[in-house]
């Protein structure tokens, strides 16, 4: 198990959620209801969690998830500044050195 995203909102987690489901990744929701009984102010800890069963999913997870919250940024393939290593368009973070795609000119 591996925590891929955390947020304020069960609505967003839960939308998530059916986004990596739909692309076959298997994942659980935690804390969908601890924020709900402790009030109006939840702290981190206690927000909604989006884990993946499979950690070998988490990064193909994360670049869904950038996709999914904005799916504006970074609609072209991009080429690594860090490697040199050619990236689809969902990632917005290199699979082979971790560095961040670079902002558009
Ligand atoms: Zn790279």
């Amino acid at each position: 198990m591996r925590k891929v995203y955390t947020a304020e909102s069960v609505v967003e987690i839960a939308h998530l959620r059916n986004v990596l489901e739909s692309e076959g990744i298997a994942c659980e929701v935690r804390n969908d209801r601890l924020g709900s009984v402790l009030g109006e102010i939840p702290f981190l800890e206690c927000w909604p969690q989006l884990w993946v069963r499979r950690p070998g999913d988490a990064l193909r997870a994360r670049g869904l998830i950038d996709a999914a919250l904005c799916p504006a940024a970074g609609a072209e393939a991009w080429q690594c500044p860090g490697c040199g290593e050619h990236l689809e368009a969902q990632f917005a973070q290199c699979w082979r050195c971790a560095a961040q795609q670079e902002p558009a000119p």
